[in-house]
């Protein structure tokens, strides 16, 4: 049968268990909203509340995906470029300067996809504090990549560490990083009743909501033993320090080292100018990408997709060995640039 819009019963209870569990937030079944992965829990958000013209501040690098959603919604993003030397990360000087009239979300991610950056507790409160003079601005805090977190970090969401803006605050997470559990495809948001009400009307004439199915997968992972999260940070976090040490070896290449999610986003500048065997300049990050496939079949993604230039993301989510062979076959192929 078709199971309600929203979510099931027992997912939504297993949800409110987890966030009470995990992140000290408590929320009523009216406020949370199971969808078809966290992707449509954004998309339904900024369809539900953007009209043409709003704006939604979105940080570089940032997941492609964002500033797509918020087009699609007739919006526009306002991207705000957090460099290397700020730790990828957005500071309250650059916010408050960044919030306009038509300013209608802050978009966070952390730790994020693709440079891994993650708010300390009183990082983020500070954004907070200046998000909580801003009356008409809500917080949209992507948080799919709780779980993996490194160097024993505190995990920080913007509802918990400050609670006068949780009434403008939209918390998003799912199944898919922290189980693994990708193509499931259950994402879910928790906010105040009135938005989630908003999201589930336009869920209820896209997908109708997520496979029962699903659902009943993610009461399991959600309800289970948890000690495999745990496990498999701590694989990922070696799996990191391989990377990033492997990366730095690469002569041009320069990899900082994330602070979560299972990716890193090297600076490529070092090689631009330089010569392939064939005689080709490298120019930029999109040229190192085409480069690197053509002589060592490593696939990457060239960082002018996150808003990145100069830059490459490469995710670690794969087994140790084939990540040590993907290593060397970068470090060949730099080697070989003139
Ligand atoms: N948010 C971020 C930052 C992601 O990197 C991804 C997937 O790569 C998602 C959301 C999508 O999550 P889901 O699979 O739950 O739609």
């Amino acid at each position: 049968k078709y199971p309600p819009t929203g979510g099931t019963a027992a997912l939504k209870q297993a949800i409110g268990e987890k966030f009470s569990r995990e992140n000290g937030l408590d929320f009523a079944a009216d406020e949370i909203l199971v969808s078809t992965g966290a992707k449509q829990v954004l998309f339904n958000a900024f369809m539900a509340t953007l009209d043409p013209g709003d704006e939604v501040i979105v940080t570089a690098p940032y997941w492609t995906s964002y500033t797509d959603i918020v087009k699609v919604c007739d919006a526009q993003p306002k991207v705000l470029e957090c460099g290397e030397e700020d730790g990828f990360l957005l500071t309250p000087e650059r916010l408050r300067a960044a919030i306009g009239p038509r300013t209608r979300w802050l978009l966070l991610n952390s730790p994020s996809n693709p440079a891994g950056a993650a708010y300390s507790p009183e990082a983020l409160r500070a954004l907070m504090d200046v998000v909580a003079e801003t009356p008409n601005l809500w917080v949209m805090s992507d948080d799919i990549y709780e779980h993996i977190l490194y160097d024993g970090a505190a995990f920080a969401t913007p509802a918990k560490v400050a609670p006068q803006i949780a009434e403008r605050c939209l918390t998003v997470n799912g199944v898919s990083k922290a189980y693994s559990m990708t193509g499931w495809r259950i994402g879910y948001g928790a906010g105040p009743a009135p938005l989630i009400k908003a999201m589930q009307v336009v869920q209820g004439q896209s997908t109708s909501g997520a496979s029962s199915i699903s659902q009943a997968a993610a009461v399991a992972a959600l309800s289970g033993p948890q000690d495999l999260v745990t496990e498999r940070c701590a694989v990922f976090q070696q799996r990191r320090d391989i990377v990033v040490e492997a990366l730095n070896n690469c002569p041009g290449l320069v990899c900082r080292k994330p602070q979560g999610a299972f990716y890193v986003l090297p600076s490529c500048a070092g090689l631009f100018g330089r010569k392939t065997p064939d005689g080709q300049a490298i120019q930029d990050d999109m040229g190192f990408a085409r480069f690197l496939l053509a002589a060592s079949g490593v696939a990457i993604v060239p960082g002018a997709a996150f808003g990145a230039p100069g830059h490459f993301r490469l995710s670690y989510a794969y087994a140790t060995e084939e990540l040590e062979d993907a290593c060397r076959r970068i470090q060949g192929a730099c080697q070989a640039l003139a």
